[in-house]
């Protein structure tokens, strides 16, 4: 008895949707106050998007929950962990997986090869092989997985990097800008996919995009900075009338 209750609350446990969640993060380069004591809350089968205007602290958030950058206060928490800072590869296996707003991949190598390291840091030489090929092909990169990517036109390029970050099967995607740079039908492609990340595999994301419209689509909630501040959350629909959004992003 006491076995399978056991058993019961362990898989509770493993299905219980998790949350990501910033508290009071705050980051100053010099003089310029990137982050003034932000808070984000996301969940698995979540998509928040992250607006504001060039330079409002967009990159430094995701680059401060990564560890690309270290925080100068705040912390951060997902299920029985809390950290102020530590190192990419560890965020990693947290299960928290990032594309950047300039494509980074390795260069020398294929497609199929860059997709295959990604996955290779959490599954067996074989099942990273099968991993690389499966999210490659919902990707619709099958038939380019011998090219190298510097070869790759920029929206395969930005594909490629999406793949590694689903390869990973991290419970959390940030995504900096990825409709930047793609045209009409790939940037339609990206919110089918966007919603693919949350309906099958289960992820939370965060977006960022000046892509009004594709946030304003795929997002359950919006969060607005400004200034390295918050001046707004909320529904997309709500966010889109805020007029200290509109007076700071939006325009009328
Ligand atoms: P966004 O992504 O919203 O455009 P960023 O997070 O890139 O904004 O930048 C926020 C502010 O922090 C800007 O003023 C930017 O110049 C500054 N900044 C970002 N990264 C660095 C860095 N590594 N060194 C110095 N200043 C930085
Ligand atoms: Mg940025």
């Amino acid at each position: 008895m006491t076995g399978l209750l056991g058993e019961m609350e362990s898989t509770n446990a493993s299905v219980a949707p998790k949350r990501l969640v910033a508290t009071g993060i705050g980051k100053e380069f010099g003089h310029v106050r990137a982050l003034a004591g932000v808070d984000m809350s996301v969940g698995q089968r979540e998509i928040l998007g992250l607006i504001g205007p060039n330079g409002s602290g967009k990159t430094t958030l995701l680059n401060a929950i990564t560890g690309v950058v270290k925080p100068d206060a705040g912390s951060f928490e997902l299920e029985d962990v809390s950290w102020r800072w530590l190192p990419p590869h560890r965020i990693a296996r947290l299960g928290i997986a990032r594309t950047f707003q300039s494509v980074r991949l390795f260069v020398g190598m294929t497609v199929f090869e860059n997709v295959r390291v990604a996955a290779t840091a959490s599954l067996s030489a074989r099942a990273a092989r099968e991993r690389a090929l499966e999210v490659m092909a919902e990707l619709g990169l099958e038939r380019h997985g011998d090219q190298l990517v510097e070869n790759l036109p920029y929206g395969l390029r930005r594909a490629t990097e999406l793949a590694r970050a689903l390869a990973e099967r991290p419970a959390f995607v940030l995504l900096d800008e990825p409709a930047a740079g793609l045209d009409g039908r790939e940037a339609q492609e990206l919110g089918e996919m966007l919603q693919r990340i949350r309906s099958e595999h289960g992820c939370g994301v965060v977006v960022v995009d000046h892509d009004v419209g594709l946030i304003m689509r795929s997002c359950d909630s919006v969060l607005v900075l400004h200034e390295g501040a918050v001046i707004a959350h909320g529904a997309p629909s709500e966010v889109r009338r805020d007029p200290a959004v509109i007076s700071a992003y939006l325009g009328s």
